[in-house]
């Protein structure tokens, strides 16, 4: 396994939209494992392959208390959703900030697990909820910043910029 490199705001690889993966091979199971792997050595709770520079509609993530539940979701799609919520968010592309974003209340999404099987689970309301929804954005080259009101924005990747550039 090994960890890989986080692509940070304003990559222009995250803007990248993912393709289908035609079969989960050898070679894809690794690298979902390294994916797991990324995410909690940065202690995320979902990392998507956009954000790692893999052009693979793929996700992990880990809503666990314990974080040693880590699911696979390839070729992921939202075939249901209704309702909605207004929670933080945060996000390893952007580190050191977080800020409310509007999802799907319940969502119900299908996927492949890591050994190429078919499954579909529903969330409703909860972490797993929201973070489904901004790992599928992802892959569309769509970041959570971009839903936020211009001015909104504009404070938080200010507050982005600062916090970077304290790091230095
Ligand atoms: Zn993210």
């Amino acid at each position: 396994m090994s960890i890989l490199t986080v692509l940070e705001y304003p990559d222009p690889r995250l803007k990248i939209k993912a393709k289908p993966v035609a079969t989960v091979d050898k070679a894809t199971q690794q690298q979902l494992k390294d994916m797991i792997e990324t995410m909690y050595h940065d202690h995320g709770g979902g990392l998507a392959a956009t954000q790692v520079a893999i052009e693979k509609r793929m996700f992990v993530m880990d809503a666990s208390p314990e974080h040693n539940q880590p699911q696979c979701f390839v070729n992921p799609e939202i075939i249901e959703r209704e309702g909605e919520i207004i929670e933080e968010e945060g996000c390893l592309s952007f580190p050191g900030v977080t800020a409310t974003v509007k999802r799907s209340r319940r969502i119900k999404v299908k996927a492949l697990n890591i050994e190429g099987k078919p499954f579909e689970v529903e969330y409703d309301g909860d972490y797993s909820a929201r973070c489904v929804q901004h790992e599928i954005d992802h892959l569309d080259g769509i970041v959570y910043f971009d839903h936020l009101s211009p001015l909104k924005r504009k404070m938080v990747e200010k507050k982005f910029k600062k916090y970077k550039a304290e790091l230095m």
